[in-house]
């Protein structure tokens, strides 16, 4: 599919969002108004406009590149995210979803932000990159699981975001010193 323009078809459930204020849309798209020249968040609470006269955008950036302006009330180019705020909602996702598979571009697709933008805001606020933050969550569940399950040691390092056994016992070992193995050893020899 080619487009011609940056605004999109407007679907039934962007609709609903429109009509509904829905502030858990906002953020995935934003709609101008032909006939006032506006473009607002689906959440904002302004007069619901004519269905004809909407046009969809993903972007604030495109709304304003056609020359639409944004809304006074509810500022769709607005105050950013506070930074401690944008941190948070990474380091949740990271804390929801180790288990997959996660470059610095999925997170920022995520988490609504350029990959250089989040990868150096998140380093401000963490002290560590987020591929270090991912790590230390993975290493710490791969103890869990090692400790209170008869898991292998690969099945492990799958459940823990790791599919390969070989570069998760190098890991874990970078981190903790020993391999995964001898850590769940050690833990049973400390308790006879
Ligand atoms: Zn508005």
């Amino acid at each position: 599919m080619t487009r011609t323009q940056a605004s999109e078809f407007l679907t039934d459930e962007q609709w609903q969002a429109i009509i509904h204020n829905d502030a858990s849309y906002d953020d995935t798209f934003f709609y101008a108004v032909k006939s006032t020249g506006i473009f607002c968040r689906p959440s904002c609470k302004s007069k619901v406009p004519n269905r004809d006269n909407v046009r969809i955008f993903r972007e604030a950036q495109q709304a304003i590149r056609e020359e639409y302006r944004p809304c006074k009330r509810c500022k769709p180019t607005g105050e950013r995210l506070p930074d401690k705020e944008w941190v948070a909602v990474m380091t949740e996702y990271m804390d929801k979803n180790y288990g997959k598979s996660l470059s610095l571009n999925n997170l920022a697709d995520e988490c609504h932000g350029s990959p250089y933008h989040l990868h150096r805001t998140f380093k401000k606020m963490m002290h560590m990159t987020p591929a270090e933050y991912l790590m230390n969550i993975r290493i710490g569940k791969a103890k869990q699981y090692l400790l209170g399950t008869g898991m292998s040691v690969s099945d492990i390092g799958v459940t823990v975001g790791f599919p390969h056994a070989s570069y998760f016992i190098a890991q874990f070992k970078k981190k903790t010193g020993i391999t995964p193995a001898e850590y769940r050893r050690q833990s049973y020899e400390d308790q006879e």
